[in-house]
């Protein structure tokens, strides 16, 4: 029987994947490691779009697309 899909905001936590996201801040798209052992900011602004919690990775901003 067929799985039901999740719903596009309910991207399931990203690990060892690459993000395209979006700066809420400058609405500027780039590309991120979903698992960076440090955090990453907006290139534009310098908004902080993931945070590294020793370990996980925080994605503090909009998921736009999960890249395998
Ligand atoms: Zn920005």
């Amino acid at each position: 029987m067929p799985k039901k899909k999740r719903p596009k905001d309910l991207i399931p936590y990203p690990k060892s994947r690459f993000l395209r996201v979006k700066c809420l801040n400058c609405g500027n798209q780039q590309i991120i490691f979903g698992c960076s052992s440090t955090d990453v900011e907006c290139l534009v602004c310098g908004k902080l779009l993931l945070q590294s919690t020793g370990g996980k990775a925080r994605i503090l901003t909009k998921i736009l697309e999960v890249l395998s």
